[in-house]
């Protein structure tokens, strides 16, 4: 396939006439800028490249904007989690299945063109694994493939209620597997690999996963792939880096990273509480900070000092996580701004040497989103994924705006239906703004909400 573009977003800005070869197997073989008069026809707009989504738990978008009610039980992130409890301990593969279609084709049509399905709902409703132990994670991996998405599946290893090895409660008891067998697992699903799914390996977090059956995954999980992404929830509340201080006398990416085992195919995400030291450290390893601004801000984490992890020469991408937005420019607003109200002046996180504010967001995005979901290359380059999100210029919002500040404009000024189509792997699945599958997906959707609505009406 041959895509011309009236304007590509390429590692040297915005170029004008820009054809994109991609081959069989959905990866870009080249790119030629100038490219005029050969008469294949020219699609109108810009070209981005799609921007990858490393952080999301899929079933947690049916129960988005329902725990925003003060007054019944804690007003933090443990209250939070109690109303996403209730959820869990209802929900089938049927459900998943659906609810993450929905979520997926959302994504899709918001520019997201590939996702890290951080997936730690294993087990049947009382705690038994399915007969197919792998049965819920294939279905958010179907889930994926019948809309489209890229998708890389983290199985997520879940063993303990907190550090020092509290008992599994309630509906924990969904995500608990013993080491020799979550290895068979992830083993199992790599056998099922293809071009868009790929499976790499989550820790829940440090007060979920005791350090032996840290050590003994990551040691299995790299000598069978080098390259395997690894990611974990790191130091997300301060009651966490607390806990992990009270039990190893350190915080908790001080921890992991004297634990010796972190290198670039690493991501941590929720690295809101460290310290710049640690900040620097994560920069040195060439490990990516899984950021989840509205998440973050939504559960009342703390602040993350983007400004300092760019100035250390960090990586970062962006996880929309519980999925309060599945927008990503609102991600990279949402990470900006509040950086400006906490420095009192603008442009804060600019990677060295950028100028213009929302496209260097986006282009360090895209490239440490892609780093964390295991991509080789990433961007509209040749190697990369042919994902690709074509934004409509003829738009009026769009009249005056010079081709250097389109990236700017398209993230910092909402326009909600300024995407008209996007390709994954070279397939196009959104046109004319819509995902081509979305009414299906609605309807079931719709059906299975309705089945769970005790659960998901319990914020009301
Ligand atoms: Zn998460």
């Amino acid at each position: 396939v041959r895509l011309l573009f009236e304007r590509a977003l390429l590692p040297a800005g915005v170029v004008r006439d820009v054809a994109l070869e991609v081959g069989a197997d959905g990866f870009i073989s080249a790119v030629t800028a100038g490219v005029r008069g050969d008469g294949a026809p020219v699609i109108r707009g810009l070209a981005l490249p799609g921007m990858p989504n490393l952080h999301s738990h899929a079933f947690q978008r049916a129960m988005a904007g329902l725990a925003e009610v003060a007054g019944r039980g804690e007003r933090s992130f443990w209250g939070w989690r109690a109303v996403m409890y209730r959820l869990v301990e209802r929900l089938a593969p049927e459900d998943v299945a659906a609810i993450a279609a929905f979520l997926y084709v959302e994504l899709l049509e918001a520019g997201y063109t590939s996702v890290g399905e951080f997936h730690y709902l294993h087990h049947d409703i009382g705690g038994q694994p399915y007969p197919d132990p792998a049965a819920m994670a294939l279905a958010v991996r179907r889930a994926a493939g019948e809309v489209g998405l890229r998708q890389t599946l983290l199985p997520t290893l879940y063993q303990q209620g907190n550090f020092g090895g509290a008992p599994l409660e309630g509906a924990q008891r969904r995500f608990q597997h013993d080491t020799g067998r979550f290895l068979d697992y992830v083993q199992a699903l790599r056998a099922r690999d293809s071009q868009l799914a790929r499976t790499g390996v989550a820790f829940h977090s440090l007060r979920a996963v005791p350090p032996a059956a840290l050590a003994e995954v990551t040691a299995a999980v790299r000598a069978a792939d080098p390259v395997c992404p690894l990611h974990v929830h790191i130091a997300e509340q301060q009651r966490e880096v607390a806990d992990c201080v009270a039990w190893s006398g350190r915080r908790p990416v001080e921890y992991l990273l004297e634990s010796g085992v972190v290198d670039a195919g690493w991501c941590l995400v929720h690295a809101t509480h460290v310290s710049a030291a640690e900040l620097a450290a994560i920069a040195a390893v060439g490990a990516v900070v899984g950021l989840c601004p509205t998440t973050e801000g939504n559960l009342g984490d703390g602040r993350f000092a983007l400004d300092e992890l760019l100035a250390a020469g960090g990586r970062f991408g962006i996880g929309s996580d519980s999925h309060v937005s599945v927008d990503p420019r609102e991600e990279l607003r949402s990470a900006e701004y509040t950086l400006r109200l906490w420095r009192e002046r603008r442009a804060v996180a600019l990677t060295p040497g950028a100028t213009h504010t929302g496209a260097a967001l986006y282009a360090a995005a895209v490239a440490g989103g892609g780093q964390a979901l295991g991509h080789a290359h990433h961007g509209l380059a040749s190697g990369g994924p042919a994902d690709v999100v074509l934004i409509d210029t003829d738009r009026a919002e769009f009249c005056g705006v010079p081709d250097a500040a389109l990236v700017d404009a398209y993230v910092f000024a909402p326009r909600p239906a300024a995407i008209d189509r996007v390709w994954v792997g070279g397939h196009e699945v959104v046109a004319g703004g819509r995902h081509r599958a979305r009414g299906l997906v609605e309807e079931r959707y719709r059906a299975s909400i309705a089945r769970l609505a005790p659960a998901t009406a319990e914020g009301s």
